[in-house]
């Protein structure tokens, strides 16, 4: 008896130590943020919208895939054994670098394959430049790129400095807001902070429609995505169809509001190369017929909604 009570005693000594207290912290960590982050650094112009995006130069008679006339833009692709495409690859699904096998892959991307198919008879004859937003008017202009294949919106003001394609996607500008918030439509976002990348075509829109929102620009839309999950912008706004890959990314998100404006995309082609325009509205017009943009889209954007078909462009010669 005497026994067990030494023992329970002893165990009790043994157990019934008192709990470390925690410690304060050393040190607090502040969320990062993207690199290059400016607020309300310029007012763009509001998109000009006196010119028609759809209206582009009627395609030539696509060649034999592989086989290129001599003397042309695309026999000079040709010679050099490569398309160069300026794209990025932080826009899923449009383009995009797969994790798991490290490719560069989406929508955009497929385009830009259906383009070298043609000149080379090979979608595989493609080499990548990554570009920003802001980066795709100077990439054509001097002539680093062949093509800029990059959710790039047809404007009459970039058609001052480069030449496009026929549209080959149509998308709207919305609004993307975090699930609990109360935005609902662009009024919303009077005096707010609301993230672009820069050198886009939604932040003069939204300037014009909300004067007094404060626009942050970023590099790319992965950093906007970062701004708004820390809470230091309350939306972004841009393409539906790149926030719906942002809006994947994260439950916590939604696409709010009705559409604010029409995006016509078409592929980016320096000034003066009308035998590429050419050429390359003859290959969307072939994939549009042999039913390829419709695989693409099914593929990438079918998230979007099943019925969409492609752009109508309208020949202006
Ligand atoms: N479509 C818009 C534009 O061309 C946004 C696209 C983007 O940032 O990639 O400005």
């Amino acid at each position: 008896m005497v026994l067990l009570g030494v023992l329970t005693l002893t165990l009790a000594a043994c157990v019934k130590f008192a709990a470390p207290q925690s410690l304060p912290p050393t040190a607090t960590a502040t969320p990062p943020t993207p690199a290059d982050v400016e607020t309300n650094v310029s007012r763009e112009p509001p998109p000009n919208e006196s010119c028609n995006p759809s209206l582009t130069l009627r395609p030539t008679e696509l060649p034999e895939a592989g086989k290129m006339a001599p003397n042309t833009t695309m026999a000079a692709i040709h010679g050099r054994g490569r398309l160069i495409v300026g794209l990025d690859i932080g826009s899923n699904p449009f383009s995009f670098r797969d994790p798991l096998s490290g490719d560069i892959k989406g929508f955009d991307v497929d385009i830009a394959r259906e383009i070298a198919r043609a000149i080379f008879n090979s979608p595989d004859r493609v080499e990548y430049r990554v570009l920003s937003s802001a980066d795709r008017i100077e990439a054509l202009r001097s002539n680093t790129v062949d093509v800029v294949v990059k959710t790039m919106s047809i404007t009459c003001d970039r058609m001052r400095d480069v030449n496009f394609s026929a549209p080959y996607y149509v998308a709207s500008q919305r609004i993307l807001a975090l699930r609990d918030s109360t935005i609902e439509d662009a009024e919303d976002l009077a005096g707010q902070r609301v993230c672009a990348a820069r050198g886009v075509t939604s932040i003069g829109r939204l300037q014009q429609l909300v004067p007094s929102v404060k626009m942050v620009e970023t590099t790319t839309w992965a950093d906007c995505l970062v701004l708004l999950q820390q809470g230091e912008v309350v939306a972004v706004s841009t393409d539906d169809a790149i926030l719906a890959g942002l809006a994947i990314q994260d439950p916590w998100l939604k696409v709010v509001g009705p559409g604010l404006g029409t995006e016509y995309y078409g592929v980016g082609i320096p000034r003066g190369q009308d035998d590429m325009v050419r050429f390359v509205n003859a290959v969307l017009a072939s994939i549009t017929v042999n039913g390829r943009w419709q695989q693409i889209y099914n593929e990438w954007l079918s998230v979007l909604g099943p019925q969409y078909i492609a752009p109508q462009p309208i020949y202006r010669d």
